[in-house]
């Protein structure tokens, strides 16, 4: 009796031993974990295939677009969905080619709450747009559609990203906004409370594939981190970068400012995958449900 007893809490402390340093010699697992926040405007990690295998990962798509993937130590892959704010909860599909076989993978996205802002700009310059004004809103639009919707081959440098300001977070992702009590597009990023001329790190490496001073978005920098990793930066006082410009992970790419449509400096931070805008805070482990 005594003996099945002590064997069983040897296999059991084995057990937890094996998964612990499963665990430990996996860190990409940990950020896997940390990413996989299934709502509407969040992330869902969908594994890819069961069997460790050294054959190129299939392409992925979802809602149509290229979707980032990864593989941990153990040779397993995985999708990195991006999910849209707009979608419904319930059980969403990606599909995965590889050559001209194609399967598909279901998975289920929750429900979340988002909260209400009401924001007072000064002016109405930015609620009720003249035909000027909305003319080269719809041209900047585009541009930035375009960046969105880039997909280059290399891997991004990290997962977890670096937060690009270090400084206290203010207006969270998804708020469904109202300027001068008129509903607008929700917050598609996440805000930090920084002042004029603070340093903006890059959160990985990239390369910046747009620059320009928008309408809305002021003085903007967008770096491609690869595979549909998009970061953007706005509302800068300074662009310290150039299109096509190489970046390490913490270089310096501008300042922030108080350009466009804004109440005061603050840098608004932009994360999209797979030309979906999601939650910024998801990759600074600062997400809440
Ligand atoms: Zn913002």
């Amino acid at each position: 009796m005594m003996r099945s007893i002590s064997s069983g809490l040897i296999g059991w402390l084995g057990g937890l031993f094996l998964f612990l340093s499963t665990a430990q010699g996996a860190p990409l697992n940990q950020a896997l974990t940390t990413l996989h926040q299934p709502v509407p405007g969040g992330v869902a990690i969908v594994e890819i295939n069961t069997k460790p295998t050294k054959g190129a990962a299939p392409e992925v798509r979802f809602l149509e677009k290229r979707v980032l993937t990864t593989r941990d130590d153990a040779g397993r892959s995985f999708a990195i969905v991006g999910i849209p704010l707009s979608t419904k909860p319930g059980v969403h599909h990606i599909t995965l080619s590889t050559g001209s076989v194609k399967s598909t993978l279901s998975f289920e996205v929750r429900d979340k709450t988002y909260r209400e802002q009401r924001i007072t700009l000064k002016t109405n310059k930015h609620v009720h747009l003249s035909d000027e004004d909305l003319a080269r809103y719809k041209r900047e639009a585009t541009l930035q559609d375009n960046a969105y919707q880039q997909f280059s081959p290399t891997h991004p440098s990290n997962l977890i990203l670096d937060r690009p300001v270090d400084a206290p977070l203010s207006s969270p992702f998804g708020l469904k906004r109202y300027f001068n009590g008129e509903a607008r597009a929700p917050h598609s990023g996440l805000d930090f409370a920084a002042p004029t001329g603070t340093p903006i790190k890059a959160p990985a490496a990239g390369t910046v594939i747009l620059t320009g001073d928008f309408f809305f978005n002021g003085k903007t920098v967008f770096v491609d981190h690869g595979q549909g990793m998009i970061s953007m930066f706005c509302h800068l006082s300074v662009i310290g970068v150039s299109e096509g410009q190489k970046l390490e992970r913490g270089q310096v790419l501008g300042k922030v400012g108080a350009t466009g449509r804004v109440t005061g400096a603050h840098l608004h931070w932009n994360v999209s995958l797979n030309d979906a805008r999601v939650d910024p805070a998801i990759f600074i482990g600062m997400f809440s449900p």
